[in-house]
């Protein structure tokens, strides 16, 4: 299954989490690295006193499913030493499913696709970086969704 994650850090050396967290999802059985995207740095969504975030998205192939998936994302963020405080609060590292091949989840803890993705534009910019032609179950044409969003506070960094 083609999957798309998307990763974001705002503490320690943020652009040293996402090439740590992408090494470790590469190195998990069952799923494999097609795609990265650059980094993209961004002010924090509550606008609350916390760093600027780095965000990029990564293309796998995986068998996993997708609770095993989630499990195994959650992990790797534990691993990196996130630790839950309050929702959007700064954090080492966070791993959302964007999207699970064509596929539509409502569970309680699983969304899928990932409610953000329509309008953010720290996920949007590097999925359309990765793969331009997407169609986003629920949403529609990634390119449309990109023409739509604002991308006035997003900044490339390499
Ligand atoms: P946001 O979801 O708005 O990006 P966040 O990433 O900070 O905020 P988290 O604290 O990382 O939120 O996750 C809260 C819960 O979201 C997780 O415990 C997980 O069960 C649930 N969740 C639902 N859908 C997804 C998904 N597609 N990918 C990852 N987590 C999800
Ligand atoms: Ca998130
Ligand atoms: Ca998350």
């Amino acid at each position: 299954m083609r999957v798309y994650l998307g990763l974001g850090s705002n503490l320690d050396a943020p652009i040293e989490q996402l090439r740590a967290a992408r090494l470790a999802i590469s190195n998990v059985d069952g799923i494999s690295e097609i795609a990265f995207s650059s980094f993209y740095q961004s002010p924090p969504m509550d606008a609350k006193n916390q760093p600027d975030y780095i965000n990029a998205v990564m293309a796998i192939e995986t068998n996993l499913s997708p609770f095993e998936l989630l499990a195994t994302t959650q992990a790797i963020e534990n691993e990196q030493g996130r630790i839950r405080t309050e929702r959007w609060g700064a954090r080492t590292l966070d791993i959302d499913i964007l999207l699970f091949g064509n596929e539509i989840l409502n569970f309680p803890d699983l969304v899928i696709p990932h409610y953000g993705i329509s309008e953010r534009a720290f996920v949007l910019c590097p999925l359309f970086e990765i793969s331009p032609d997407l169609i986003i179950p629920k949403y529609g044409k990634l390119a449309d969704l990109v023409a739509r969003c604002s991308l006035d506070n997003l900044r490339k960094c390499n």
